[in-house]
């Protein structure tokens, strides 16, 4: 797929979707609501934040293969392409932080970096070799492999929508697949665009990375991008109490059932902090052996 064909694909994509949601508002009902709700949690919680973001993207935990074999799905029902696009898109955000080598660059426009950057022909972004090289250690996964498949995606947002309609009939559809999935890719594509526009800075970096409170809980915990971008490798986003970190939490009770281990967190007392114990500590930026998957070969102004 050339960059022409794939902006093409996804203005189709994008207002398919938009007007596929209109009718939800026809249909309200609790139920529907509730299953808008469970499938919004899971796609952005465990599908994006978890495994595509943190597992997969940053590696900043381990995960007993099933828990891979789980959730990696439901990143795919989030409609924004496959484990090995959706990491190699992402680690290129990182490696270029609103610079011209940002895919999603705040420094170009709000609307670009929330949007307009999935419309505008970007040869790197049609480029399998380059997203297969920059994502290697997630091409070389025959299950993600699997997952990244353009039959493979049609499938199971298929069977989601046959399992939502015989569940629930057209509602269940036009809530827990499209209505969901626009809330899903605007809360998502905000962590890029506001998340690198308003809110305030912890740490002095060169991008436009910001801490977004408005956006930090429906994000799942996305949303303080300024924390993220300043130790990118690390499993909690929120560093300060009233940083909701959702998908954390979820990272923690995994911990506690031993479904993941080496998980890696940004806390430079954590030696004071009892219930982190258990947790491997962050290493400073200039101790990371894997940081040519975070962008950390950039030069970074020292964190305050
Ligand atoms: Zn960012
Ligand atoms: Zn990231």
């Amino acid at each position: 797929m050339n960059s022409k064909q794939r902006s093409l694909r996804n203005i189709i994509v994008m207002v398919s979707v938009h007007v596929a949601a209109i009718p939800a508002f026809w249909y309200f009902s609790w139920r529907n609501f509730a299953l808008f709700a469970g499938l919004y949690l899971g796609t952005v919680v465990l599908g994006i934040d978890f495994c595509y973001h943190r597992l997969l993207a940053h590696r900043a935990l381990k995960a007993r293969r099933p828990v891979l074999l789980a959730t990696a799905p439901f990143g795919v029902l989030a409609l924004m392409g496959g484990p090995i696009s959706f990491v190699a898109t992402h680690r290129l955000h990182h490696i270029g932080s609103d610079t011209p080598d940002d895919p999603h660059n705040a420094r170009e426009s709000f609307w670009f970096s929330h949007w307009g950057w999935l419309f505008r022909r970007d040869p790197k972004l049609s480029n399998p070799e380059l997203l297969q090289r920059v994502a290697a250690d997630v091409a070389a996964d025959p299950y993600l492999a699997f997952l990244e498949r353009g039959s493979t995606q049609v499938a199971l947002h298929l069977a989601l929508m046959a399992g939502l309609f015989a569940f629930g009939g057209p509602g269940a559809v036009y809530w827990g697949m499209f209505l969901r999935i626009v809330f899903v890719y605007h809360l998502t594509f905000l962590t890029n665009s506001a998340g690198h526009t308003f809110g305030y800075r912890t740490f002095d970096l060169p991008d436009c990375s910001r801490n977004t409170w408005w956006i930090g809980a429906l994000s799942g915990g996305e949303a303080w991008q300024n924390n993220h971008h300043a130790y990118p490798s690390v499993a909690n986003l929120g560093h300060r109490w009233w940083e909701t970190d959702m998908t954390f939490s979820f990272i923690r009770l995994l911990r506690a059932l031993r479904l993941v281990s080496g998980v890696r967190v940004y806390c430079p007392v954590v030696e004071k902090v009892d219930e982190l114990r258990h947790l491997e500590p962050a290493r400073p930026r200039h101790d990371r052996s894997d940081d040519h998957l975070h962008g950390g070969g950039l030069a970074r102004k020292q964190a305050r």
